[in-house]
């Protein structure tokens, strides 16, 4: 793995699970005891915007009940250490937490929205928030009231920055997937275009992803166990 400066690692639920929050998987199609159809898609939201708002409440509020674990933070050491050798990583996350940036990591793609982000649909604006929102509140930049929802891509929505994302895979040496199931498109898909770019691709999950017979190799157990390992296995190369 010497000559490999450029990296892309995608990572999904997985990696954050040893920090305490929960996966979709953990309990067969339910987040934190809820239907994903009701929270996180746009007809759950026209059908009930006070649950999905409380929902999502819930979840910026337990942000600051959780710490990055081993595995945010190596992939920060690896950040640094490519860049001081000239080279790169980009994090493409399907996470909407934080905890890549507090892990200490910089260069990182939100392609599912954040939960610290919130969207006015009255003027249109992002704006950064740790605040409850609900039907009562006001947008702080147009006063509009319970016009904002999170900045989340739900199911059925367009994901962010796909052409950046591409970009950084086809100029990549190495694709590395870590914790993600492999069962939401269009970041499923990723090991197959990074294959048919001819580049090398390593998964770390607990359990064989649906598109794991994609990757080159595959590693399962822990992120926060395995994620170290593999990290310093690429700086001693
Ligand atoms: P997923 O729940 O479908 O799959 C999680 C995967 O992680 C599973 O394959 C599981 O085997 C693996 N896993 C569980 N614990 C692990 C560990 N300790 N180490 C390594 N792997 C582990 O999640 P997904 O693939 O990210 O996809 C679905 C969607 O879930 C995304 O769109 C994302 O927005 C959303 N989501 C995000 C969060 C978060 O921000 N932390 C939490 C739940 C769901």
């Amino acid at each position: 793995m010497s000559k490999i400066k450029n990296i892309v690692v995608l990572t999904g639920a997985g990696i954050s699970a040893e920090s305490g929050i929960r996966t979709f998987r953990d309990t067969g199609g339910l987040w934190e005891d809820h239907s994903i159809d009701e929270v996180a898609t746009p007809e759950g939201y026209a059908a009930n915007p006070e649950l999905v708002l409380s929902f999502y409440n819930a979840r910026r509020a337990q942000l600051s009940t959780v710490e990055p674990n081993p595995a945010h933070e190596a992939l920060a050491r690896l950040e640094q250490r490519l860049l001081e050798k000239g080279g790169l990583l980009t994090i493409v996350t399907q996470n909407v937490d934080d905890l890549h940036e507090r892990g200490g990591a910089k260069n990182i793609i939100h392609m599912h929205g954040e939960l610290l982000s919130q969207w006015c649909r009255a003027c249109d604006t992002k704006f950064k928030s740790a605040e409850a929102f609900t039907l009562e509140s006001h947008c702080p930049k147009c006063d509009a009231k319970g016009k904002v929802r999170p900045d989340i891509v739900w199911f059925g929505e367009m994901p962010y920055f796909m052409d950046t994302i591409e970009a950084h895979i086809l100029n990549c040496d190495l694709f590395v997937s870590i914790g993600t199931s492999g069962a939401v498109y269009p970041a499923a898909g990723y090991v197959q275009m990074a294959r048919g770019l001819n580049k090398q691709t390593l998964e770390i999950n607990l359990d064989p992803s649906e598109g794991s017979y994609f990757f080159h190799e595959t590693r399962l157990g822990k992120a926060g166990e395995l994620v170290p390992v593999w990290v310093d296995e690429i700086l001693n190369a």
